[in-house]
């Protein structure tokens, strides 16, 4: 089974990356100490943390993982060597906003929505469930795809 996981409020980034390259990641940025525990308790969630106090309680002690970085990059290098983490398999499945999967969607039903540019040059549009937000290939996306290869160190 694949591994969902929930991120303290110190760890955005990492839960934007690891969205990235598909994973599910709760994230809050006003969660406390006890909501985080208790929504990784009912849901089977892993709790990646920074804060060793997280990691005590008892019902967290075995669905706990300590993040021992600063930075995302190195956070990011952990945690997918932790969990055996295929970066190219998912990558780009989930909204970085909302950690939902993203669907494809028809070309015509982004006509009015999109940049008239891109609406000509690409043909495969995906949106978020719950935000309704449009997603598509655009430059952005390769730069993610050169800085997760260089974090992760891939080729
Ligand atoms: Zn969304």
């Amino acid at each position: 089974m694949k591994n969902i996981f929930i991120a303290d409020a110190m760890l955005g980034k990492l839960a934007k990356w690891m969205r990235i390259i598909g994973c599910d990641v709760e994230y809050f940025p006003e969660i406390s100490d006890n909501e985080i525990s208790e929504r990784a308790y009912h849901s089977g969630r892993i709790i990646l943390t920074r804060d060793t106090m997280l990691i005590r309680r008892k019902i967290n002690r075995e669905n706990s993982f300590f993040v021992k970085y600063d930075h995302y990059q190195d956070q990011l290098k952990q945690v997918v060597k932790a969990f055996s983490i295929d970066p190219k398999e998912n990558l780009f499945t989930l909204c970085l906003l909302c950690n939902k999967k993203l669907i494809y969607i028809d070309k015509i039903s982004v006509a009015d929505s999109v940049p008239e540019y891109v609406y000509c040059t690409l043909d495969n549009f995906k949106t978020c469930p719950s935000c309704k937000r449009f997603y598509w290939n655009a430059t952005h996306k390769n730069n993610m795809v050169e800085q997760l290869k260089k974090i992760l160190e891939l080729n």
